[in-house]
């Protein structure tokens, strides 16, 4: 094994140095004592590899011209190409990026997935966009980054605001570049261009695979529990929906509008339709509704976070009266919420772990773009199920040996994954 054994510099440059980032930092520092990892190694991943800034012009509707900010930071190179969603969102920063792609890193590694973590988005109010405008806007921005994306450099996939559609124009947009058709470049694709049966679903799915493993190791029925979802969005739309399924109460559900409460458990079909042609929860008339700080706070078995990150702080942990919380978003819970729920005993399965099945069906889909040879929804489900059941009990054992929360079992595994391939590849040159 190469040996590493110089100290380095480990401040953080002031560009992503935002809250999101300290806390994605204040984890990795927690974690470290933990990991056994050289100061080198550590040094190395407290920086993201590369980060990329572009200005995406585009014609509006009306003939005007505006520039919007694009961003993607790439964490970490050392198991493979880098991994992670594109969201367009008005707060999306050079900083948050950074931290969702180091927390890809811990995620891709804690899954065994040959994958670096990475993050980028638009800085833009996407409900304002029309369609073409969105188009234009994918397509320019796809062009800018042409350059540091490829299958095999960095895989983008859907985040917030960003879907299908987003990546089938990412693909064509990249393939024109190339001269022939390369849909390995994103995941998340239609599956008519090479996508995955089950990666729409992965994510939402996943969650609730990991919330089952979990309330089984509790000693209760995730079946017979009452469940909360805040986020109606890719994520938590599915989750609610895979929890009924399971026969859980979906009790109370949210989104940016806000959020609708029936103790019997939601009709969920119902809502779905309502969403579907009022594009919100808002005014849904079969529930009380509720705001989306109340919903956080209702009594329940299992409260799923799939909207954004920082819903638990400091200021309403103290109130949460879950047993446990699933983290479908990515960063939900601040670092004082985290110590103020642990004191509580509320269980917190982390994002890093929780969320982790929609990059898995997307690593999934990489392989058998590569492949050109195409899985049923069978195996592709019970792959999933047996990924991140391996995840979730080697982060439960150690949390259970070392005494660790999970987050703290699951980002310690992250980071001996990656820390092991650091040690073995060496420092270039
Ligand atoms: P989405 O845009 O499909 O849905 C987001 C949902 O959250 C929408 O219903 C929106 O109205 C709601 N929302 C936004 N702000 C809110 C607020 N302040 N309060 C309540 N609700 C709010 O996005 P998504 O893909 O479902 O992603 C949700 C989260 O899950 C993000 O943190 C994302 O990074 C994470 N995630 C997504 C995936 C994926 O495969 N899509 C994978 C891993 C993690």
């Amino acid at each position: 094994m190469a040996r590493i054994e110089h100290p380095a510099a480990t401040e953080t440059p002031l560009e992503w140095d935002t809250p999101l980032f300290r806390t994605a930092r204040t984890q990795f520092e927690q974690a470290l004592p933990h990991a056994d990892v050289s100061p080198v190694v550590a040094a190395r991943l407290r920086h993201p590899e590369r980060a990329v800034m572009v200005s995406i012009p585009i014609s509006r509707d009306d003939g005007t011209v505006e520039v919007f900010p694009g961003y993607r930071v790439q964490h970490s190179t050392v198991l493979g190409p880098t991994k992670g969603g594109m969201r367009y969102d008005p707060e999306v920063t050079l900083g948050e990026c950074a931290a969702l792609a180091t927390w890809m890193t811990w995620k891709c590694a804690l899954l065994r997935l040959p994958y670096g973590g990475a993050k980028g988005g638009i800085r833009c109010h996407p409900k304002e966009l029309s369609e073409d405008e969105l188009e234009r806007l994918t397509r320019r921005f796809t062009v800018e980054l042409v350059s540091v994306i490829g299958p095999q450099e960095d895989i983008p996939a859907p985040d917030m605001a960003t879907n299908e559609q987003t990546m089938a124009w990412m693909m064509d947009t990249y393939s024109m570049q190339v001269g022939h058709a390369v849909p390995e470049i994103v995941t998340g694709k239609p599956i008519s261009v090479g996508g995955s049966v089950l990666r729409h679903e992965a994510t939402g799915a996943g969650v609730v695979m990991v919330a089952d493993r979990a309330c089984r190791q509790l000693g209760f029925r995730l079946s017979e529990s009452r469940c909360v979802v805040q986020g109606f969005g890719n994520v938590g739309g599915i989750a609610a929906q895979e929890l009924a399924e399971r026969g859980a109460a979906v009790t109370a559900v949210s989104d940016v509008s806000g959020g609708i409460y029936r103790a019997g458990g939601l009709d969920l079909q119902s809502v779905r339709e309502w969403v579907a042609v009022n594009s919100a929860l808002a005014g849904y008339p079969h529930a009380t509704p509720i705001t989306n700080a109340e919903l956080l706070e209702l009594p329940c078995d299992v409260l799923v976070l799939a909207a954004r990150e920082d819903q638990i702080t400091e200021e309403n942990a103290g109130r949460i009266a879950a047993r446990v919380i699933a983290e479908g978003a990515n960063g939900p819970t601040s670092i004082e919420a985290d110590a103020i729920l642990a004191e509580r005993g509320v269980v917190v399965l982390p994002d890093v772990l929780t969320n982790a099945g929609g990059v898995t069906v997307s690593y999934f889909e990489w392989v058998q773009d590569l492949g050109r040879f195409f899985w049923t929804r069978e195996e592709t489900r019970a792959r999933l199920a047996e990924k991140l059941g391996d995840a979730f009990d080697r982060v439960w054992e150690l949390a259970d040996d070392r005494l660790l929360t999970l987050r703290g079992a699951a980002l310690v595994t992250g980071i001996r994954e990656v820390a092991g391939a650091i040690e073995a590849r060496g420092l270039f040159p």
